[in-house]
């Protein structure tokens, strides 16, 4: 069944999809924090299909939400009134702090984030961007160029008026965790580099593909103020880093203390259904009031009951702080596997959204990217799925699904540990 699978996917799907493993597997169900491939064996799912899967594979909660509602309006769209996506709106707006009150509904975190640079720059009148490099912000024409990693890019022009600052690295960059010092780099960029007018700045609370890099504390603030004082709004992405994930916090922006001007969101916030939204302040959504804009399935009725039903599942089953009391445990093992293998030179992050970064050498900090490859596929072979990232390869994102227990995370670890050894 899969070489046929593979066979089809080789002739009828363009070659630009890649496959994560050397050996394919395919995966024919999913339940909670875990998948099956055809033969009905059971993998541990620490990456939840890139982090999206937020209350569990096919949460029943969510499922019968999604079946009730596709039984009785499936498609509208948004020049009728329909109670689904209202009802969500409003739900979704009550988890946002400030004045995020005002909601978009899209279908992708490229999408949204396309919505916010257009946002802010008809709100400002500015045109110039800043994101922060190694970011992803998404594949979209326009969101190619905000994400700052030049092996998706396709050496094509991209991201005009887009403009990349430091990013403040703790283990890699050349401030460590000093979060003012990377600040003052951006105020020289946007005097050195743009028009000195600027419309809006990205940024992720912790990089996700960039491989779960979470910025230097004290970032954000200083970032916002810079920012702000040169005319532009501030975007949080979100699409990794929200709903409870980072366990301290629902949102990553509240990590650092600020509230942003726009929230995207996507991935975690439909637990796997393709939705996606903008969150802003209403004055800055009044400015597309009276323009004409316009989203065929963006929050159709059958997302929005899903998404909903996301929201009162991390609720009822205190997803957040369970990420907590995981993620502290996760953590707590990590750092003990760090002292026992050289192999890892960090481990980063916070709840259920962690990195081990893997270099052949702590004092150079060379990238071990052939070993995570290796052991990537080792714990693959031991039942355990992960995620791999970062700038060269050798970083391992653990993102499972909310519901992940601790018995889960000590198999995740024993299994990185037997792998570390036999390496
Ligand atoms: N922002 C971030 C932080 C992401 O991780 C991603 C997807 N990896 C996107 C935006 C783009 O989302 P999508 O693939 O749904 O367009």
């Amino acid at each position: 069944l899969a070489d046929e699978v593979l066979a089809k996917r080789k002739k009828f799907l363009n070659p630009a999809l890649f496959l994560y493993y050397k050996k394919h597997v395919n995966i024919v169900e999913g339940k909670m924090q875990y998948l099956f491939d055809e033969t009905g064996r059971r993998y541990l799912d620490a990456f939840a299909g890139i982090v999206t899967v937020s209350c569990g594979h096919c949460h029943p909660h969510v499922v019968d939400a999604v079946i009730r509602q596709t039984k009785l309006l499936q498609h509208a769209t948004t020049i009728y009134l329909h109670h689904a996506i209202a009802d969500y709106a409003e739900a979704l707006a009550a988890k946002m702090p400030g004045n995020l009150k005002v909601v978009y509904f899209v279908n992708s975190g490229s999408e949204a984030n396309d919505m916010a640079m257009l946002m802010a720059r008809v709100y400002t009148g500015n045109y110039d961007i800043i994101a922060l490099r190694n970011a992803y912000h998404g594949m979209s024409a326009a969101t190619m160029g905000l994400t700052a990693h030049h092996t998706w890019k396709h050496n094509v022009p991209q991201g005009f008026g887009v403009y990349h600052a430091l990013l403040p690295h703790p283990y890699r960059g050349p401030f460590g965790a000093d979060g003012k010092k990377y600040a003052d780099d951006l105020t020289d960029l946007i005097q050195s580099s743009t028009s000195g007018k600027v419309a809006g700045f990205f940024a992720e609370t912790i990089q996700g593909v960039g491989g779960s890099v979470e910025l230097a504390p004290g970032y954000l603030p200083a970032a916002y103020d810079i920012i702000r004082k040169a005319g532009g709004i501030c975007i949080s992405d979100e699409v990794q880093t929200g709903f409870g994930r980072t366990g301290s916090h629902y949102w990553g922006f509240e990590t650092q203390g600020v509230i942003p001007d726009i929230v995207t969101l996507a991935k975690g916030i439909g637990n796997g259904l393709p939705l996606a939204a903008v969150v802003t302040t209403p004055e800055i959504a009044s400015v597309l009031a009276e323009r004409l804009h316009f989203n065929t399935y963006g929050g159709n009725p059958v997302c929005s009951a899903g998404g909903r039903a996301v929201l009162e599942v991390l609720d009822k089953e205190e997803r957040q702080k369970h990420c907590a009391v995981v993620g502290d445990h996760l953590l707590k093992r990590l750092h003990a596997l760090k002292e026992k293998h050289d192999i890892i030179g960090d481990v980063r992050g916070r709840g259920l959204m962690l990195g081990i970064e893997l270099v052949t050498d702590r004092t150079t900090k060379t990238p071990a990217t052939a070993e995570t490859l290796q052991l990537f596929e080792a714990f693959k072979d031991l039942g355990v799925l992960v995620g791999k990232g970062g700038l060269y390869g050798n970083v391992f994102r653990i993102k499972p699904p909310m519901c992940f227990t601790l018995e889960d995370a000590d198999f995740l670890v024993d299994v990185m540990d037997h792998s570390m050894s036999k390496l």
